[in-house]
């Protein structure tokens, strides 16, 4: 260490200003040690409640049914006729465009997905490829190769065990290469009308978390959160309603609150304009 730079320390007769500050500190904080552990039990913490397991203090409920009642009934304003944005002809081309959908945007897949399926007009098409063949024709939609073999895989499977039509159980679909539970949601929710999960995607995570409807962060957890409040025939239209909240108000960054119907339901602590307190947990 170059001279002069060498941090000074109170000597051990302890005749320094500094020691004797030291001495006086370290006994003061004997005395706090002292005070915190001789300190009843009552002052201590309570073991963080679940969202919705209690209310709080003050009495607010985030999960009481009549403030979720409000919530679906502000989207249902907001979104009067809410469905999946991804255009689709059958369960086959929806299946498809969901699984193009991930990490990209419906607008990019919609552009992508006409031409696809022209070129390959049935899933016996699909499952004749290799992956790489299909890789050029969904380049633009990012992680092309594992949706290849995505899409590929699931085509192959279907014409294998399914006698080529898309499965409509949850189960069935869950057995196909690259279909997890949002996948499967849409699917079900969307081509065969069947309320069987909310899908959960980035929108619904980041809106569910900002209106305290979860604390979770697992998509599954979400998921789970969400059906215990929802009432089941709400489902799907639930998710293609916050889908679109998502879109076009209440984005990641920089909500448009003062626009939204939900604004009096909602204490996100990141909200840009607001007529109710803030709770500072309520992050999205
Ligand atoms: S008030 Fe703002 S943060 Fe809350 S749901 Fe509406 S847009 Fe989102």
């Amino acid at each position: 260490m170059p001279r002069g730079n060498t941090p000074r320390q109170p000597s051990r007769s302890g005749r320094q200003e500094g020691a004797r500050r030291a001495l006086l500190l370290k006994k003061s904080a004997k005395t706090t040690i002292a005070k915190v552990t001789t300190a009843p039990a009552k002052k201590a913490k309570p073991p963080k409640a679940a969202v919705g397991k209690k209310k709080s203090a003050s009495g607010y409920d985030p999960l009481a049914p009549e403030r979720v009642r409000q919530i679906i009934a502000g989207l249902d304003q907001l979104y009067p006729k809410a469905t999946c944005a991804l255009t689709h002809r059958s369960a086959w081309e929806l299946l498809v465009a969901t699984i193009l959908s991930a990490q990209s945007t419906d607008v990019r897949v919609n552009m992508v997905t006409p031409g696809l399926f022209e070129k390959y007009p049935t899933v016996r098409d699909f499952a004749a490829l290799e992956p790489e063949q299909l890789q050029p024709d969904i380049y633009s939609t990012g992680f092309f190769r594992n949706k290849a073999k995505s899409v590929v895989g699931a085509a192959r499977k279907i014409v294998a065990d399914f006698g080529g039509n898309v499965p409509d159980t949850m189960d069935e679909l869950l057995s196909l290469p690259g279909v997890a539970r949002k996948t499967a949601n849409v699917v079900l929710g969307t081509w065969f009308k069947k309320n069987e999960g909310v899908v959960v995607d980035t929108h619904v995570t980041r809106i569910s978390r900002r209106l305290e409807l979860t604390k979770q962060e697992d998509p599954k957890k979400i998921e789970e959160d969400l059906m215990q409040i929802i009432p089941r025939e709400r489902w799907t239209d639930f998710s293609h309603e916050v889908i679109w909240h998502g879109r076009k108000l209440c984005v990641a960054r920089g909500p448009k609150c003062a626009d939204c119907a939900l604004e009096k339901l909602c204490h996100a602590a990141d909200k840009t304009w607001s007529t109710v307190e803030i709770h500072k947990d309520a992050q999205p």
